[in-house]
């Protein structure tokens, strides 16, 4: 498996925009938001307005018409700012916009994706239930047709974004098997509840829902593609959103890197420097020698996707590799800082909350391990 790719001047370019975006619309509020613990949706919203929540999509849906390097791009960059803008932009690119741009009917991607392009619906992916976490197949919420609709039972868990969600995508059994089933504006629709908000690691800015599905219809057109396929859109979708996971891994490390390294040099102890003692200087050029290697694989399955070829194997490396790196980097980079890293007056107790995060969503780095294992002897 030899991987090549190229970066054009557009896609420094794109960096570039992005990475200036994120200084001016987006620093200035994380201390806000992360201090209140309340969702950014003004900031959220912005970020759409950007075309950042469709970067690989058509312009006639609200798309910014770019290709799956751009996505990574978009996605390391918002990362390397605030990690929680980078997970909704992925969900919105990947999870949810992937299976109604490849498998939905055109009316859904008029409809359905141009409303999650253009930002005016945040959309999530309603799959992992209490039984049936890496094992998707097992999934035990039903969808049983009654004339043209179809009626929900069931519960699910971990829906990031699902409470403030205008749209959702839900993975249910059908008599066919495992499908997806789109369902707008679920505050409204009578039998869905958001149980709770999962308090979690990564804090209180961030949405994590338990939803109880008690007899909830939808109309069955609403169903993606063919009945009893759900699986595998869903695996397909898992392989640009593991892309986009790996993306969000490289830009959090990026930015406790670029943290480290200006700390390094300004902290003095024994009368110099830090960044002059070997055991911290070693900590950085680690740093470095693992971000780069995470950063060229994330791009090297993107650009491999924009061959149109399948990516499944190496999104899953990139998921890995630079997740793990993610946690290893953000952890030292808390090391490198001394008690300050350990405080909230700096960002790496965050980045470092949210590397954990990394390794499990989007298929644990076991279960992506697995994947890779399952393609050595194809
Ligand atoms: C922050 C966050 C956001 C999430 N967002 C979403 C979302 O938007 N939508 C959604 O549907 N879900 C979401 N999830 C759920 C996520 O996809 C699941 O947590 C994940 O798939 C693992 O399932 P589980 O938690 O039930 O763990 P389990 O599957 O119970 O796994 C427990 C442990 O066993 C290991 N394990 C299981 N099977 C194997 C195996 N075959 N080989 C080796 N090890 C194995 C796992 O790696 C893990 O360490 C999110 C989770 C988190 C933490």
């Amino acid at each position: 498996m030899i991987s090549s790719f190229e970066l054009t001047d557009a896609h420094e370019e794109h960096r570039e925009t992005v990475r200036q975006f994120c200084e001016d619309e987006v620093e200035p509020h994380i201390e806000e938001y992360e201090e209140s613990g309340t969702f950014p949706m003004d900031v959220v919203e912005t970020v759409a307005d950007a075309g950042f929540h469709g970067v690989q999509y058509g312009t006639e849906y609200d798309g910014l018409g770019l290709d799956y390097r751009s996505y990574a791009i978009t996605i390391e960059e918002l990362s390397r700012s605030w990690k929680l803008l980078a997970g909704t932009a992925s969900v919105a690119g990947s999870l949810v916009g992937y299976p109604i741009h490849e498998f939905g009917e055109e009316w859904q991607r008029e409809e359905w994706l141009t409303e999650i392009c253009s930002g005016e619906w945040i959309p999530a992916l309603s799959l992992t239930e209490p039984n049936a976490g890496s094992d998707a197949g097992s999934l035990e919420t039903t969808a049983t047709r009654d004339g043209d609709e179809y009626v929900l039972e069931g519960e699910k868990v971990w829906t990031t974004n699902g409470s403030i969600a205008d749209f959702l995508v839900v993975g249910v059994q059908t008599d066919e098997g495992v499908s997806l089933i789109g369902v707008p504006e679920p505050a409204e629709r009578d039998g869905l509840e958001f149980v709770r908000d999962i308090p979690c690691m990564e804090g209180e800015t961030a949405v994590e829902t338990e939803i109880r599905y008690d007899g909830v219809r939808v109309p069955a057109e609403n169903v993606i593609g063919e009945p009893g396929r759900g699986l595998r859109y869903v695996l397909e979708g898992l392989d640009i959103g593991r892309i986009g996971t790996a993306a969000q891994g490289v830009g959090v490390a990026q930015g406790a890197f670029e943290e480290s390294t200006a700390f390094a040099d300004e902290r003095e102890q024994f009368g110099q420097p830090i960044r002059e003692f070997q055991g911290v200087s070693f900590k950085l050029a680690d740093m470095a020698i693992e971000i780069e290697a995470s950063r060229l694989l994330t791009l090297a399955a993107a650009a491999k996707r924009d061959r149109d070829e399948r990516v499944t194997a190496e999104a899953a490396m990139a998921k890995t590799k630079a997740t793990d790196v993610a946690m290893d980097v953000t952890t030292e980079a808390v090391q490198v800082h001394g008690s300050r890293g350990y405080s909230k007056d700096y960002s790496l107790e965050r980045r470092m909350r949210v590397a954990k995060g990394m390794q499990i969503y989007e298929g644990t780095n076991e279960i992506n391990r697995v994947v890779v294992a399952n393609q050595l002897y194809e």
